[in-house]
C-alpha cells in the first residue's frame, strides 16, 4: 500500500465501524403542516409495537453498524477509504 501524497509505504489499514443515521432532517415546513401530528402517531403505531416485540422477542436484535476499512499513512496523516 502507498500513501497517494507523499509516496510512503508505511501506511496502516485500520476497520472503522461507524452507525448510520436513517433519519433525515426534516425542514420547519414539514414541522408545521405534518410533524406535529405524524410524529407522535407515527411513534406510537410503530415504536411501541416495536418496544413490545423488544420485550416478548428478545433475540431479534439488528445492528446498522457498517463496517469500513480506512487507510492511514503514518508518514503524512492522510487518511482514505481502502
Ligand atoms: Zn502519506
Amino acid at each position: 500500500m502507498v500513501c497517494p501524497k507523499c509516496g510512503s509505504q508505511n501506511v496502516n489499514i485500520q476497520v472503522v465501524s461507524s452507525v448510520h443515521l436513517v433519519d433525515k432532517h426534516k425542514g420547519c415546513l414539514w414541522w408545521c403542516i405534518v410533524g406535529w401530528w405524524w410524529v407522535p402517531i407515527k411513534w406510537l403505531v410503530f415504536t411501541v409495537p416495536a418496544l413490545f416485540a423488544k420485550i416478548f422477542i428478545p433475540k431479534k436484535q439488528r445492528t446498522k453498524n457498517k463496517e469500513r476499512k480506512v487507510c492511514v499513512c503514518q508518514q503524512c496523516g492522510k487518511q482514505w477509504n481502502l
